[in-house]
């Protein structure tokens, strides 16, 4: 575990116990982009998401300056410069806290932020990006066949649209992304996705797969194993506690995720040690 008030290498290892990685807070951890020492200005640049600024309040102590300037997410400015931005992780890893942090930010700023979620998630199709530790923001819902470049052109007809964000972007169909990326290409509106890379049997989703392919700027927002490595898997786990290595790829609930890194999630799916003829 290695926290620095000061230095651009940070990686923090919060090591929770197996059973409290689902309900307890972590601290979101955004892969290193350029220096924070760098990013003064964080409307300066779009390449400072989640990583920007040195850590302000100086008095507080070190690991809390730390979290803050972890959180203190940049607002790109909308120009000719506007990308598609991937921010990936395993499950639990503070996505969403990112991403309502990073809205946030916009709307203080005087901007205009449009949300965007998985209808697979909205219960009484109501669109709400919550976050575990205990901030949400209602969000619009997309479904498998809606164009989010029409959708977002409509909205920018309302009034401008400073950046698009959009939760569980693994759920976007290939096609989805592509209209996502002339948002940016001709809209010139930067948007941000934030989702899972890989499903619980280590597959890409389809909409994390053509985001990995097209994407401007991809981020890795860290979260860790029972072991302190980084976790990049997730496993399924029934309610007794079963890992589960068969089943549609699509299931709503969180709960039954645990991420693992590589090495602990081939043990837990039995995919180690690997089995003679
Ligand atoms: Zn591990």
């Amino acid at each position: 575990m290695a926290l620095s008030c000061g230095g651009p290498t940070i990686t923090p290892a919060l090591a929770l116990p197996h059973s409290a990685r689902i309900a307890a807070p972590h601290v979101p951890n955004v892969a290193p982009g350029p220096s924070w020492k760098a990013a003064a200005n964080p409307r300066s640049t779009a390449d400072n998401v989640g990583t920007s600024g040195r850590p302000f309040g100086w008095p507080f102590f070190c690991g809390a300056q730390w979290l803050f300037s972890r959180l203190r997410v940049g607002t790109p400015a909308q120009s000719a410069m506007a990308k598609l931005y991937f921010s990936y992780a395993a499950m639990n890893a503070g996505k969403s806290t990112l991403l309502l942090q990073a809205a946030y930010n916009y709307r203080e700023r005087g901007m205009r932020p449009l949300l965007y979620t998985s209808a697979l998630y909205a219960a009484g199709g109501v669109g709400l990006i919550s976050s575990r530790i205990g901030i949400a923001e209602p969000a619009e819902l997309y479904g498998a066949d809606d164009d989010l470049y029409l959708s977002i052109r409509d909205h920018l007809e309302e009034g401008k649209v400073d950046c698009v964000f959009v939760d569980e972007a693994q759920f976007l169909s290939p096609d989805q992304v592509w209209q996502l990326a002339r948002v940016s290409d001709r809209l010139k509106i930067p948007v941000m996705c934030f989702g899972l890379r890989t499903d619980f049997r280590g597959q890409l989703f389809p909409g994390s797969s053509e985001l990995l392919a097209i994407a401007d700027v991809l981020r890795e927002i860290r979260t860790i194993c029972e072991c302190g490595a980084k976790a990049t898997m997730v496993v399924r786990q029934s309610p007794d506690g079963r890992v589960l290595v068969e089943g549609e790829q699509v299931s709503i609930e969180k709960s039954v995720y645990v991420s693992l890194c590589r090495k602990h999630w081939e043990e837990a799916v039995g995919r180690w040690p690997v089995k003679g003829p």
